[in-house]
């Protein structure tokens, strides 16, 4: 599969009014990339790639740019989810022309099998995916895994000619969980994940975790998410057990010259694991004991007490935990004034209510 930097599809859609609608998609796109306006309509550039959007008269023309088929292809699919979302009448179908025109599956989502499982700790199962590995590099933290109903076979989400994603509904809906990409073993065409098992919950992600046996499938899309910026010297993780597996990559991806503050909150002292890193690490494990996870404060109550240190500059602050949690460490940060670009803090999981299903 191609791995370019020019690699270009372009749509030409005919629209009622199609100056108005692509100041709305700009302004909409403005949320998640640099929008710039050009004298015949407006350049948008993301991590992805770069689109450019111009209006006739009669038609909204893009032409899109990624970097890989993968970028390419997310870039037609937000083009085109925001565009239909947007248009004040239905759209009419379009194609894009260009790379990849006549491909409808999804480059960045791999049908994969459950080759193996192991218990980690009480409470955390380890499943070990087989298939192909295209595009899930040592860079991606987290993907999206497509949970399909047990013992029917799985049908899985593609793009439909215009970019948009047809996902399988009915008796074929699937569930969709967030979870980190623990580790990649090349040779046997494996990722490892690692599942905490709630035990209040009834939740898809941990049934599949629970219930899973050697070939069961499950989609897995992505990756999302990236390391730490391998420039800052100082580090400060944050997290409960769900974040454990991204904090464990991030601080063994560290070098010997960085040091890392890591604060970890997990139900008891068997949740513990080892973390091995060339860093200088200062790790300590906070304990519930007893108390319901997403309920307590260690986390912040934590980070308060390390307020004094001198963390120097280029200090990186990751935490990823309960929603609730997370907003609570965003705003302890927020009113102690670091760089919001020196932030990463995450919701992993709400103390109310699921995870959306697809
Ligand atoms: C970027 C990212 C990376 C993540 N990585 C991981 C990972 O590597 N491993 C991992 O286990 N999780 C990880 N998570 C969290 C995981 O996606 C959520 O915990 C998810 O809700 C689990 O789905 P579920 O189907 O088991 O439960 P859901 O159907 O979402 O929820 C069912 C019930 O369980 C409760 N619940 C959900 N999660 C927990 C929990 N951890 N503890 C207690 N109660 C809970 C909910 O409040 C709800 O009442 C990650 C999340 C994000 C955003």
């Amino acid at each position: 599969m191609a791995e370019s930097s020019d690699l270009a599809a372009e749509a030409v859609v005919p629209l009622a009014a199609p100056h108005a609608v692509l100041a709305r998609l700009a302004r909409r796109l403005a949320e998640h990339a640099t929008v710039t306006e050009t004298v015949v309509g407006a350049l948008i550039e993301s991590k992805f790639g770069t689109a450019r959007l111009t209006a006739s008269a009669t038609c909204l023309r893009m032409r899109a740019e990624g970097h890989s088929d993968t970028a390419l292809s997310v870039m037609k699919m937000v083009l085109a989810e925001h565009l239909v979302e947007l248009a004040d009448d239905a759209v009419p179908d379009f194609t894009w022309t260009g790379h990849d025109a006549s491909r409808h599956d999804l480059p960045y989502f791999r049908a994969m099998i459950v080759a193996g499982a192991e218990q980690v700790t009480p409470h955390m199962r380890r499943l070990f995916l087989q298939g192909d590995l295209y595009g899930l590099d040592q860079d991606g933290l987290h993907v999206r895994l497509l949970i399909p109903p047990k013992g029917r076979r799985p049908v899985w989400p593609h793009a439909r000619a215009d970019g948009r994603i047809v996902w399988p509904s009915g008796a074929d809906r699937l569930a969709a969980r967030v979870y980190t990409i623990r580790g990649i073993e090349r040779a046997k065409r494996q990722i490892a994940v690692d599942f905490v098992l709630h035990p209040e919950s009834s939740g898809p992600g941990c049934r599949f975790a629970q219930t899973a046996q050697r070939g069961d499938p499950v989609g897995v899309m992505g990756p999302g998410g990236g390391m730490p910026d391998a420039v800052a010297g100082r580090y400060l993780f944050l997290g409960d057990e769900t974040a454990l597996p991204a904090i464990a990559r991030m601080v063994e991806a560290l070098p010997a010259s960085a040091h890392a503050t890591i604060r970890i909150e997990v139900g008891d002292p068997d949740e513990e694991q080892p973390i091995a890193s060339a860093a200088v690490l200062d790790l300590v494990w906070l304990h519930r004991n007893g108390r319901p996870p997403g309920t307590t404060s260690l986390l912040e109550d934590a980070a308060a007490v390390l307020d004094g240190s001198a963390w120097g500059t280029g200090l990186q602050v990751f935490a990823g935990c309960e929603h609730s949690q997370a907003r609570a460490l965003r705003q302890h940060f927020a009113a102690r004034g670091l760089d919001r670009k020196a932030l990463n803090i995450a919701g992993y999981w709400r103390q109310s209510g699921q995870a959306e299903d697809i």
